[in-house]
Protein backbone atom coordinates (compact mmCIF):
# COMPACT_ATOMS: atom_id res chain seq x y z
CA UNK A 1 0.00 0.00 0.00
CA UNK A 2 1.33 3.07 -1.11
CA UNK A 3 1.74 6.46 1.48
CA UNK A 4 -1.24 7.98 0.11
CA UNK A 5 -3.42 4.67 0.55
CA UNK A 6 -1.94 4.47 4.16
CA UNK A 7 -3.20 7.68 5.21
CA UNK A 8 -6.38 7.00 3.73
CA UNK A 9 -6.55 3.70 6.21
CA UNK A 10 -8.65 4.76 9.02
CA UNK A 11 -11.33 1.83 8.67
CA UNK A 12 -11.38 -1.49 8.77
CA UNK A 13 -14.44 -1.69 7.61
CA UNK A 14 -15.20 0.77 4.85
CA UNK A 15 -18.26 1.51 6.69
CA UNK A 16 -19.03 5.36 7.29
CA UNK A 17 -20.04 7.34 10.46
CA UNK A 18 -23.46 9.45 9.44
CA UNK A 19 -21.64 11.72 12.07
CA UNK A 20 -18.49 12.33 11.07
CA UNK A 21 -19.71 13.68 7.65
CA UNK A 22 -17.52 14.10 4.28
CA UNK A 23 -14.31 13.41 4.96
CA UNK A 24 -14.92 10.36 6.68
CA UNK A 25 -17.22 9.33 3.66
CA UNK A 26 -14.32 10.10 1.39
CA UNK A 27 -11.73 8.25 2.95
CA UNK A 28 -14.14 4.93 3.38
CA UNK A 29 -13.44 4.82 -0.23
CA UNK A 30 -10.13 3.45 -0.54
CA UNK A 31 -10.46 0.89 -3.78
CA UNK A 32 -12.54 2.15 -7.01
CA UNK A 33 -13.35 -0.28 -10.03
CA UNK A 34 -13.79 1.14 -13.60
CA UNK A 35 -15.78 -0.19 -15.89
CA UNK A 36 -15.10 0.37 -19.43
CA UNK A 37 -11.62 1.93 -20.03
CA UNK A 38 -12.43 3.72 -22.77
CA UNK A 39 -11.89 7.53 -23.66
CA UNK A 40 -13.74 8.36 -20.06
CA UNK A 41 -12.95 5.59 -18.08
CA UNK A 42 -9.29 6.04 -18.69
CA UNK A 43 -9.43 9.66 -17.38
CA UNK A 44 -11.80 8.86 -14.47
CA UNK A 45 -9.38 5.93 -13.65
CA UNK A 46 -6.56 8.27 -13.69
CA UNK A 47 -8.12 11.01 -11.77
CA UNK A 48 -8.47 8.10 -8.55
CA UNK A 49 -5.26 7.31 -8.83
CA UNK A 50 -4.21 10.85 -8.97
CA UNK A 51 -6.23 11.28 -5.69
CA UNK A 52 -4.72 8.18 -3.78
CA UNK A 53 -6.89 5.40 -4.66
CA UNK A 54 -6.18 1.86 -5.69
CA UNK A 55 -7.80 1.11 -8.99
CA UNK A 56 -9.20 -1.44 -11.16
CA UNK A 57 -9.51 -0.43 -14.62
CA UNK A 58 -11.49 -3.36 -16.17
CA UNK A 59 -12.53 -3.79 -20.26
CA UNK A 60 -13.71 -6.63 -22.43
CA UNK A 61 -11.77 -5.85 -24.89
CA UNK A 62 -7.70 -6.20 -24.04
CA UNK A 63 -6.82 -3.84 -26.93
CA UNK A 64 -8.71 -0.94 -25.22
CA UNK A 65 -6.90 -2.38 -21.84
CA UNK A 66 -3.50 -1.18 -23.48
CA UNK A 67 -4.79 1.78 -25.24
CA UNK A 68 -6.03 2.66 -21.76
CA UNK A 69 -2.59 2.21 -20.00
CA UNK A 70 -0.91 4.34 -23.22
CA UNK A 71 -3.26 7.06 -22.43
CA UNK A 72 -2.93 7.27 -18.56
CA UNK A 73 0.82 7.44 -19.63
CA UNK A 74 0.75 10.23 -21.63
CA UNK A 75 -1.84 11.97 -19.57
CA UNK A 76 0.76 11.67 -16.23
CA UNK A 77 3.55 12.93 -18.60
CA UNK A 78 1.10 16.38 -19.89
CA UNK A 79 -0.24 16.99 -16.12
CA UNK A 80 3.91 16.55 -14.97
CA UNK A 81 4.92 19.00 -17.83
CA UNK A 82 2.50 21.35 -16.96
CA UNK A 83 3.99 21.50 -13.22
CA UNK A 84 0.32 19.72 -11.58
CA UNK A 85 1.90 16.72 -10.54
CA UNK A 86 6.03 16.23 -9.44
CA UNK A 87 7.36 14.03 -12.38
CA UNK A 88 8.76 11.89 -9.57
CA UNK A 89 5.29 10.81 -8.47
CA UNK A 90 4.09 9.64 -12.32
CA UNK A 91 5.11 5.80 -11.48
CA UNK A 92 3.62 5.63 -8.25
CA UNK A 93 0.39 7.10 -9.81
CA UNK A 94 0.85 4.84 -12.21
CA UNK A 95 0.87 1.66 -10.60
CA UNK A 96 -2.26 2.35 -8.60
CA UNK A 97 -3.89 1.37 -11.38
CA UNK A 98 -4.84 -2.44 -12.32
CA UNK A 99 -5.92 -3.06 -15.76
CA UNK A 100 -8.38 -6.03 -15.28
CA UNK A 101 -10.27 -8.38 -18.14
CA UNK A 102 -11.93 -10.59 -15.58
CA UNK A 103 -14.93 -8.59 -13.92
CA UNK A 104 -15.38 -10.55 -10.28
CA UNK A 105 -11.22 -9.41 -10.20
CA UNK A 106 -11.97 -5.83 -10.77
CA UNK A 107 -15.13 -5.74 -8.74
CA UNK A 108 -13.52 -7.25 -5.26
CA UNK A 109 -13.43 -5.43 -2.49
CA UNK A 110 -14.37 -2.07 -4.44
CA UNK A 111 -15.90 0.46 -2.40
CA UNK A 112 -16.86 2.93 -5.12
CA UNK A 113 -17.61 1.54 -8.97
CA UNK A 114 -17.99 3.72 -12.14
CA UNK A 115 -19.40 2.10 -15.07
CA UNK A 116 -18.22 3.73 -18.32
CA UNK A 117 -19.12 1.68 -21.53
CA UNK A 118 -20.69 2.57 -24.37
CA UNK A 119 -24.01 4.77 -24.40
CA UNK A 120 -26.75 1.57 -24.99
CA UNK A 121 -29.18 1.39 -22.37
CA UNK A 122 -29.56 -1.64 -22.51
CA UNK A 123 -25.52 -2.58 -22.05
CA UNK A 124 -25.88 -0.53 -18.97
CA UNK A 125 -28.70 -2.41 -17.94
CA UNK A 126 -26.71 -5.70 -18.36
CA UNK A 127 -23.22 -4.44 -16.88
CA UNK A 128 -25.35 -3.55 -14.04
CA UNK A 129 -26.87 -6.61 -13.50
CA UNK A 130 -23.31 -8.22 -13.13
CA UNK A 131 -21.95 -5.22 -11.18
CA UNK A 132 -24.83 -6.39 -8.68
CA UNK A 133 -23.82 -9.72 -8.93
CA UNK A 134 -19.91 -9.32 -7.94
CA UNK A 135 -19.35 -5.79 -6.31
CA UNK A 136 -19.73 -5.68 -2.02
CA UNK A 137 -23.19 -5.17 -1.21
CA UNK A 138 -22.67 -1.89 0.33
CA UNK A 139 -20.37 -0.31 -2.83
CA UNK A 140 -21.75 3.08 -4.16
CA UNK A 141 -22.64 2.06 -8.12
CA UNK A 142 -22.23 5.09 -10.49
CA UNK A 143 -22.70 5.59 -13.78
CA UNK A 144 -20.98 7.68 -16.32
CA UNK A 145 -24.24 8.33 -18.72
CA UNK A 146 -24.37 11.41 -20.77
CA UNK A 147 -27.96 11.35 -20.49
CA UNK A 148 -29.96 8.21 -19.88
CA UNK A 149 -32.01 7.73 -16.56
CA UNK A 150 -30.67 7.05 -13.80
CA UNK A 151 -33.31 6.01 -12.48
CA UNK A 152 -33.96 3.13 -15.37
CA UNK A 153 -30.22 2.23 -14.38
CA UNK A 154 -31.09 1.60 -10.84
CA UNK A 155 -33.97 -0.60 -11.54
CA UNK A 156 -31.22 -3.56 -13.19
CA UNK A 157 -29.31 -4.04 -9.48
CA UNK A 158 -31.27 -5.50 -6.37
CA UNK A 159 -30.46 -1.82 -4.22
CA UNK A 160 -30.89 0.92 -6.47
CA UNK A 161 -30.74 3.13 -3.36
CA UNK A 162 -27.14 3.07 -3.81
CA UNK A 163 -26.94 3.90 -7.74
CA UNK A 164 -25.95 7.25 -9.12
CA UNK A 165 -24.83 9.11 -12.31
CA UNK A 166 -21.58 10.82 -11.65
CA UNK A 167 -21.32 12.48 -15.00
CA UNK A 168 -17.89 13.08 -16.19
CA UNK A 169 -16.60 15.75 -18.97
CA UNK A 170 -13.76 14.60 -21.79
CA UNK A 171 -11.02 14.60 -20.58
CA UNK A 172 -11.93 13.62 -17.41
CA UNK A 173 -8.57 14.42 -15.50
CA UNK A 174 -8.95 17.95 -16.62
CA UNK A 175 -12.12 18.98 -16.52
CA UNK A 176 -13.05 20.30 -12.83
CA UNK A 177 -16.93 19.26 -12.76
CA UNK A 178 -18.39 16.50 -12.40
CA UNK A 179 -22.47 16.41 -12.50
CA UNK A 180 -23.79 14.38 -9.70
CA UNK A 181 -27.31 13.03 -10.71
CA UNK A 182 -29.96 11.49 -8.47
CA UNK A 183 -32.28 8.99 -9.58
CA UNK A 184 -35.40 8.47 -7.75
CA UNK A 185 -34.32 5.99 -5.67
CA UNK A 186 -31.20 7.24 -5.14
CA UNK A 187 -30.48 7.75 -1.38
CA UNK A 188 -28.98 10.73 0.66
CA UNK A 189 -25.97 8.74 1.41
CA UNK A 190 -24.94 7.74 -2.05
CA UNK A 191 -24.64 11.47 -2.99
CA UNK A 192 -22.72 12.48 0.08
CA UNK A 193 -20.63 10.18 -0.36
CA UNK A 194 -19.92 10.56 -4.22
CA UNK A 195 -19.93 14.32 -3.58
CA UNK A 196 -17.11 13.36 -0.69
CA UNK A 197 -15.17 11.49 -2.62
CA UNK A 198 -14.92 13.78 -5.94
CA UNK A 199 -14.07 16.77 -3.62
CA UNK A 200 -10.70 14.72 -1.85
CA UNK A 201 -9.79 14.14 -5.93
CA UNK A 202 -9.93 17.35 -6.55
CA UNK A 203 -13.15 18.08 -8.24
CA UNK A 204 -15.81 20.16 -8.37
CA UNK A 205 -19.12 17.93 -8.02
CA UNK A 206 -22.28 19.64 -9.02
CA UNK A 207 -25.63 17.89 -7.70
CA UNK A 208 -28.35 17.37 -9.85
CA UNK A 209 -31.58 17.06 -8.07
CA UNK A 210 -33.87 16.00 -10.84
CA UNK A 211 -32.98 12.60 -12.98
CA UNK A 212 -34.16 14.79 -16.34
CA UNK A 213 -32.27 13.50 -19.93
CA UNK A 214 -29.02 14.93 -20.46
CA UNK A 215 -28.80 16.15 -16.87
CA UNK A 216 -27.79 20.63 -17.01
CA UNK A 217 -24.46 20.26 -18.57
CA UNK A 218 -25.01 18.48 -21.98
CA UNK A 219 -28.71 19.92 -22.16
CA UNK A 220 -27.27 23.13 -22.57
CA UNK A 221 -24.55 21.80 -24.68
CA UNK A 222 -26.73 20.02 -27.06
CA UNK A 223 -29.15 23.26 -27.58
CA UNK A 224 -26.00 25.35 -28.17
CA UNK A 225 -24.75 23.05 -30.72
CA UNK A 226 -27.51 22.19 -32.71
CA UNK A 227 -27.90 25.88 -33.45
CA UNK A 228 -24.60 25.64 -34.93
CA UNK A 229 -25.56 23.18 -36.76
CA UNK A 230 -28.15 25.12 -38.27
CA UNK A 231 -26.27 28.13 -38.58
CA UNK A 232 -24.18 26.14 -41.26
CA UNK A 233 -26.88 24.23 -43.02
CA UNK A 234 -28.13 28.13 -43.33
CA UNK A 235 -25.24 28.85 -44.54
CA UNK A 236 -24.72 31.86 -41.90
CA UNK A 237 -20.90 31.12 -41.92
CA UNK A 238 -18.53 28.16 -42.39
CA UNK A 239 -17.07 26.19 -39.16
CA UNK A 240 -14.12 27.31 -38.09
CA UNK A 241 -15.97 31.02 -37.93
CA UNK A 242 -18.78 29.89 -35.89
CA UNK A 243 -16.09 28.13 -33.93
CA UNK A 244 -14.17 31.18 -33.18
CA UNK A 245 -17.19 33.38 -32.54
CA UNK A 246 -18.09 31.48 -29.62
CA UNK A 247 -14.51 31.57 -28.46
CA UNK A 248 -13.63 34.53 -28.86
CA UNK A 249 -17.15 36.42 -27.82
CA UNK A 250 -19.23 34.94 -25.04
CA UNK A 251 -17.43 31.21 -24.59
CA UNK A 252 -14.74 33.75 -23.49
CA UNK A 253 -17.01 35.15 -20.67
CA UNK A 254 -18.72 31.92 -19.53
CA UNK A 255 -15.68 30.55 -17.20
CA UNK A 256 -16.21 33.91 -15.65
CA UNK A 257 -19.74 34.24 -15.38
CA UNK A 258 -21.73 31.55 -16.54
CA UNK A 259 -25.44 32.15 -17.90
CA UNK A 260 -27.46 33.99 -15.19
CA UNK A 261 -24.36 36.12 -13.56
CA UNK A 262 -24.30 37.49 -17.04
CA UNK A 263 -27.91 37.80 -17.34
CA UNK A 264 -27.57 40.03 -14.30
CA UNK A 265 -25.03 42.41 -15.52
CA UNK A 266 -26.53 42.73 -19.00
CA UNK A 267 -30.06 43.30 -17.61
CA UNK A 268 -32.95 41.44 -17.45
CA UNK A 269 -35.03 43.26 -19.12
CA UNK A 270 -32.31 43.14 -22.12
CA UNK A 271 -32.57 39.54 -21.80
CA UNK A 272 -36.76 39.43 -22.03
CA UNK A 273 -36.16 41.75 -25.03
CA UNK A 274 -34.09 39.94 -27.23
CA UNK A 275 -35.49 36.13 -25.79
CA UNK A 276 -38.98 38.24 -27.52
CA UNK A 277 -37.52 38.83 -30.92
CA UNK A 278 -35.22 36.39 -31.30
CA UNK A 279 -36.64 33.10 -30.24
CA UNK A 280 -38.87 32.43 -33.36
CA UNK A 281 -36.36 32.46 -34.97
CA UNK A 282 -33.84 29.68 -33.45
CA UNK A 283 -33.87 26.58 -35.04
CA UNK A 284 -36.49 23.97 -33.67
CA UNK A 285 -36.17 20.71 -36.21
CA UNK A 286 -36.36 17.89 -33.78
CA UNK A 287 -34.07 15.83 -36.00
CA UNK A 288 -30.09 16.15 -36.37
CA UNK A 289 -28.99 18.44 -39.03
CA UNK A 290 -28.03 17.76 -42.55
CA UNK A 291 -24.58 19.20 -42.04
CA UNK A 292 -24.12 16.63 -39.44
CA UNK A 293 -25.65 13.43 -40.90
CA UNK A 294 -24.05 14.34 -44.47
CA UNK A 295 -20.47 14.18 -42.65
CA UNK A 296 -21.37 10.72 -40.67
CA UNK A 297 -22.33 9.12 -43.99
CA UNK A 298 -19.37 9.49 -45.57
CA UNK A 299 -17.51 8.67 -42.56
CA UNK A 300 -16.25 11.58 -41.30
CA UNK A 301 -16.31 11.07 -37.24
CA UNK A 302 -13.91 13.57 -36.07
CA UNK A 303 -10.77 13.05 -34.84
CA UNK A 304 -10.63 9.08 -34.91
CA UNK A 305 -11.37 9.25 -38.64
CA UNK A 306 -8.89 12.10 -39.20
CA UNK A 307 -11.33 14.06 -40.55
CA UNK A 308 -14.96 15.66 -39.13
CA UNK A 309 -15.74 19.01 -39.35
CA UNK A 310 -12.30 19.72 -39.98
CA UNK A 311 -9.71 17.98 -41.43
CA UNK A 312 -6.76 16.55 -38.70
CA UNK A 313 -4.96 15.12 -41.20
CA UNK A 314 -2.38 12.22 -40.26
CA UNK A 315 -2.00 13.58 -37.03
CA UNK A 316 -2.20 11.02 -34.47
CA UNK A 317 -5.02 10.87 -31.49
CA UNK A 318 -2.20 10.89 -29.18
CA UNK A 319 -0.91 13.99 -30.59
CA UNK A 320 -4.18 15.75 -30.79
CA UNK A 321 -5.28 15.02 -27.24
CA UNK A 322 -2.00 15.93 -25.74
CA UNK A 323 -2.60 19.43 -27.33
CA UNK A 324 -6.10 19.62 -26.30
CA UNK A 325 -4.71 19.04 -22.58
CA UNK A 326 -2.20 21.33 -22.66
CA UNK A 327 -4.33 24.43 -23.49
CA UNK A 328 -7.56 22.93 -21.09
CA UNK A 329 -4.65 23.24 -18.47
CA UNK A 330 -3.81 26.38 -18.35
CA UNK A 331 -7.52 27.11 -18.70
CA UNK A 332 -8.06 25.14 -15.65
CA UNK A 333 -5.33 27.47 -13.50
CA UNK A 334 -7.49 30.24 -14.35
CA UNK A 335 -10.31 28.41 -13.30
CA UNK A 336 -9.05 27.64 -10.00
CA UNK A 337 -7.51 31.33 -9.08
CA UNK A 338 -10.67 32.30 -9.52
CA UNK A 339 -12.63 29.76 -7.59
CA UNK A 340 -10.23 29.36 -4.91
CA UNK A 341 -10.93 32.61 -3.21
P1 LIG B 1 -15.79 4.47 -25.55
O1 LIG B 1 -16.47 3.79 -26.68
O2 LIG B 1 -14.60 5.31 -25.81
O3 LIG B 1 -15.38 3.40 -24.44
C1 LIG B 1 -16.24 2.41 -23.98
C2 LIG B 1 -15.39 1.20 -23.58
O4 LIG B 1 -16.28 0.24 -23.03
C3 LIG B 1 -14.66 0.53 -24.74
O5 LIG B 1 -13.29 0.42 -24.43
C4 LIG B 1 -15.32 -0.84 -24.86
O6 LIG B 1 -14.39 -1.87 -25.23
C5 LIG B 1 -15.82 -1.04 -23.45
N1 LIG B 1 -16.94 -1.98 -23.33
C6 LIG B 1 -17.91 -2.30 -24.21
N2 LIG B 1 -18.76 -3.20 -23.66
C7 LIG B 1 -18.31 -3.41 -22.40
C8 LIG B 1 -18.76 -4.23 -21.33
N3 LIG B 1 -19.85 -4.99 -21.45
N4 LIG B 1 -18.05 -4.23 -20.17
C9 LIG B 1 -16.92 -3.46 -20.06
N5 LIG B 1 -16.46 -2.66 -21.04
C10 LIG B 1 -17.15 -2.65 -22.19
O7 LIG B 1 -16.94 5.31 -24.81
P2 LIG B 1 -16.75 6.64 -23.93
O8 LIG B 1 -16.73 7.83 -24.82
O9 LIG B 1 -15.66 6.42 -22.94
O10 LIG B 1 -18.17 6.67 -23.18
C11 LIG B 1 -18.44 5.85 -22.05
C12 LIG B 1 -19.65 6.43 -21.34
O11 LIG B 1 -19.33 7.76 -20.94
C13 LIG B 1 -20.90 6.54 -22.21
O12 LIG B 1 -22.03 6.33 -21.42
C14 LIG B 1 -20.85 7.98 -22.71
O13 LIG B 1 -22.11 8.48 -23.08
C15 LIG B 1 -20.29 8.67 -21.48
N6 LIG B 1 -19.62 9.94 -21.71
C16 LIG B 1 -18.81 10.12 -22.80
C17 LIG B 1 -18.17 11.35 -22.96
C18 LIG B 1 -17.25 11.60 -24.12
O14 LIG B 1 -16.92 12.77 -24.38
N7 LIG B 1 -16.78 10.59 -24.83
C19 LIG B 1 -18.35 12.39 -22.02
C20 LIG B 1 -19.16 12.15 -20.91
C21 LIG B 1 -19.80 10.92 -20.77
Amino acid sequence: MDEASEANDTSDTGAVDDRTGGADRAEAVRQVSVIGAGTMGYGIALTYAMGGREVALYDVASEALARAQRNVRSGLDTLANAGRIPESETGVIADRIAYETDLEAALQGSDFVTEAVPEDAELKRETFEHIDEYAPSDAVLATNTSGLSITAIGEAVTDPARVLGTHWFNPAHVVPGVEVIRGEETADATIETATALLESVGKTPIVVERDVPGFIGNRIQLAMAHEAFSLLDRGVADAATIDRAVESTFGFRLPASGIFEKVDQSGLDVQQAVTEYLLPDLDRCTEPHDALVDRIEAGELGVKTGRGMYDWGDRSLESINEERDRELLALLEAYESDTSG
